[in-house]
């Protein structure tokens, strides 16, 4: 064959392939846009794109009009009115690494001929619903969506009950004068918070209908769309000003022009402006600006896909012009997907310290929030049913922050009829004991208390940390122990020796004798910690503590009987009966016994903690990992000196203690103004109000 026609064959097989994108592109912007139900994840629309981009960079005369890359995705309505844009809302251009920043600055260097320095000014991208707001001599007129770029949906009234946006202007006393006319573009979001309160709320009010609820763009872009403004109204909208679309003249030079000063004029009028957005004069410290973002876009208030880079004179700016439906001034720099769509592989059964059956999802390999995931959680089997997750199944994860992705559902428009229903097994796949499912339970559990996963998951809560605390033993470290046959339960640990330990892989000299020490100190846990630690179903430290208070040695609590442990106030019947019956199993007594003769002193608890009323009248409320307190110990110490720990943030918290990877309650608290302590700044409270007090 010809070189000639070889390439005709390739352009050819090129033309078919764009037309497919094109089709495949429209039919995922229709269902995103409008039906508001992608069936594929954001990354593999994206994929879609710039493989289609790809193609009409090569072959530009197969660039079609009509074609996604020439077009903003469109979410026109036809129930509602349309209005045109005075200027039409652009898309914006992606990069996904430094170095594409760095290849767009020096397509602008080029563009501009120049290797003079510029600004650029650094906004979230917020993930929400763009809008044009135009004030007409200061009152809020019209309300458009963005529709296709040029021509939106009129949602006036909608976007009205938006509370947080001046329906008049200026909206603060001193703000600088606003023209004739004034069209603002801005996102219209749902604050993480706010969702969460809103599905709460829609689950206690209309638990059938609250399933959609799922994402909060979705959810802000169904209520801008809704006809009775009252619905709009009932959701928690805000709306954030990132720039002017349009302006009448009489201002002249005192109308902002410049992106940053934008901002600040808008901040000025009243309008909700980000708090983060940043002016640099140098790319490098944009990068690193960015950068740090994709760390902490879970410390937002709101979702953000990525953040948006603006050359900041106008300018310059608007000498840049338009390329496509992007502006060339700017560009969005994406962070990576944190919903994913990917296939489920299989569904592997891990058994828990308990005997809990936990399913747990074998992925398709995909890439997601910086990791690659193969597994996912599937929670429980009543789980999997109300999701009616299938093995084959296209299904939805998500990854948030440092937690375990789990899969949001199953995308059922991608069946294939192949797919199977996940049940669970009627044998543990470690032990084939038959698996039971306790009566009023959701969960199934294998029956055999001897099962030896179940033993190792015990062994390693045992170690760990908050339990007994052995150094040296974390994750596969009790396995080896149990593989080479030197561990069967918690008091073998005790019995351990130098000798036993030398033949074992990676045991070195100084690593045995750290081994020894650790154990050698996890004698003398308080009983609190060693009652934690046995496992008992329902008895964590807090428990235990409770229980210990009221019979305060091992023998007086194994020998209560169910009506005193009932008695106890924070005590259900359920528990009371799960610790009888647990202290009354011969194996249990027996390895009590065992521990206390391996040396484990299990002394009655004195109240070793001191004790005071340094932080009465104050409510904490915990978040996040401390470097040395459990959750429970911090809890424990702060009633200690007589204060009180809520669960939630509210007005009435008095201090917020935060550790490592602190969540939605810092934010709150944050929000709320309400001080945040880490845990040193908590025992320096403790110490200056006791202080106080002794004066
Ligand atoms: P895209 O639709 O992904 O091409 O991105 C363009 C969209 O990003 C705009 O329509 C806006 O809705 C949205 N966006 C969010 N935050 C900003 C921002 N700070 N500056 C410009 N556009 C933004
Ligand atoms: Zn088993």
């Amino acid at each position: 064959m010809s070189d000639r026609l070889a390439d005709s064959a390739e352009r050819e097989a090129a033309a078919q392939r764009a037309a497919e994108l094109r089709r495949l592109i429209h039919e995922h912007n229709h269902r995103y846009f409008v039906l508001g139900a992608p069936t594929i994840s954001d990354a593999e629309y994206d994929q879609l794109f710039d493989e289609l981009d790809a193609i009409e960079k090569r072959y530009p005369e197969l660039i079609t009009p009509d074609s996604p890359t020439q077009r903003v995705g469109s979410d026109l309505d036809e129930r509602l009115p349309k209005v045109t844009h005075p200027a039409p809302m652009l898309s914006l251009a992606k990069a996904y690494t430094p170095e594409e920043l760095r290849a767009w600055q020096a397509r602008l260097e080029r563009l501009l001929d120049t290797r003079a320095a510029f600004a650029y000014t650094v906004e979230p991208k917020f993930d929400g619903v763009s809008v044009a707001l135009t004030y007409t001599d200061g009152i809020l007129t019209l309300g458009a969506t963005r529709g296709d770029g040029y021509i939106g949906d009129d949602v006036t009234p909608a976007v009205r009950t938006i509370r947080n946006l001046p329906q008049r202007l200026p909206a603060r006393p001193d703000a600088p004068a606003v023209p004739h006319r004034l069209v603002v573009r801005g996102e219209v979001v749902i604050h993480k918070d706010d969702f969460k309160a809103f599905q709460a709320r829609m689950q206690a009010e209309q638990p059938e209908g609250a399933a959609k609820f799922v994402n909060a763009r979705n959810t802000a872009s169904g209520a801008l769309k809704q006809l009775d403004p009252r619905v709009a109204a009932s959701r928690p909208l805000t709306c954030y000003a990132f720039g002017i679309v349009d302006a009448s003249e009489e201002l002249g030079e005192r109308l902002p022009r410049n992106q940053y000063a934008v901002l600040e004029y808008l901040g000025a009028l009243g309008f909700l402006t980000s708090h983060i957005a940043r002016r640099f004069e140098s790319l490098d410290e944009v990068i690193a600006y960015v950068q740090d973002f994709e760390a902490h876009r879970h410390d937002l208030p709101f979702e953000i896909d990525g953040m948006v880079i603006k050359v900041d004179d106008a300018a310059l700016y608007n000498a840049l012009g338009i390329v496509g439906k992007n502006p060339r001034g700017a560009i969005a720099y994406k962070f990576p997907p944190e919903e994913v769509v990917t296939r489920l592989i299989n569904v592997t059964f891990n058994v828990g310290r308990t005997g809990m059956i936990v399913p747990s999802a074998e992925l398709a390999p995909v890439f997601v929030s910086g990791a690659t995931i193969r597994q996912a959680t599937l929670n429980n089997f009543d789980d999997i049913a109300r999701k009616d997750v299938r093995i084959g199944d296209y299904v939805r994860l998500k990854r948030a922050g440092e937690v375990i992705p789990f899969v949001i559902g199953a995308i059922p428009e991608r069946r294939d009829g192949t797919e199977q229903i996940i049940a669970p097994p009627e044998r543990c796949p470690f032990c084939g004991a038959p698996v039971v499912r306790a009566e009023g339970e959701i969960a199934y559990y294998c029956s055999n208390p001897d099962c030896p996963e179940r033993r190792a998951r015990q062994l390693e809560y045992f170690v760990g940390r908050g339990q007994m605390d052995i150094e040296g033993l974390a994750e596969r470290g009790v396995r080896q122990l149990i593989e080479a046959g030197l561990v069967r339960d918690e008091a073998d640990l005790f019995a351990l020796k130098a000798e036993q330990l030398e033949p074992l892989e990676g045991y070195g000299a100084q690593k045995i004798k750290n081994l020894l020490a650790s154990l050698e100190a996890a004698k003398s846990r308080p009983l609190d910690r060693v009652i934690a630690a046995l496992g008992i179903p329902g008895v964590g430290l807090t428990v235990a503590r409770l229980l210990l208070k009221h019979f305060p040695s091992l023998e007086a609590l194994q020998s209560a009987t169910l009506e005193q442990l009932d008695a106890i106030h924070g005590i259900g019947e359920a528990l009371a009966r799960t610790v009888v019956a647990w202290f009354a199993e011969p194996r249990n007594r027996a390895l009590l016994e065992k521990l206390r003769a391996n040396g484990v002193q299990m002394a009655p608890l004195e109240s070793a903690t001191p004790r005071s009323d340094a932080l009465s009248g104050l409510t904490f409320v915990l978040t996040g990992s401390l470097p040395t307190l459990t959750r429970d110990e911090a809890a424990a110490l702060i009633e200690a000196h007589g204060g009180k720990v809520a669960s939630s943030v509210s007005k009435k918290t008095s201090y917020v203690v935060a550790g490592e990877a602190a969540g939605s309650k810092l934010e709150k608290a944050q929000a709320l103004g309400i001080p945040v302590l880490d845990e040193a700044g908590l025992q320096a409270l403790i110490a200056e109000r006791s202080a106080l007090r002794q004066d």
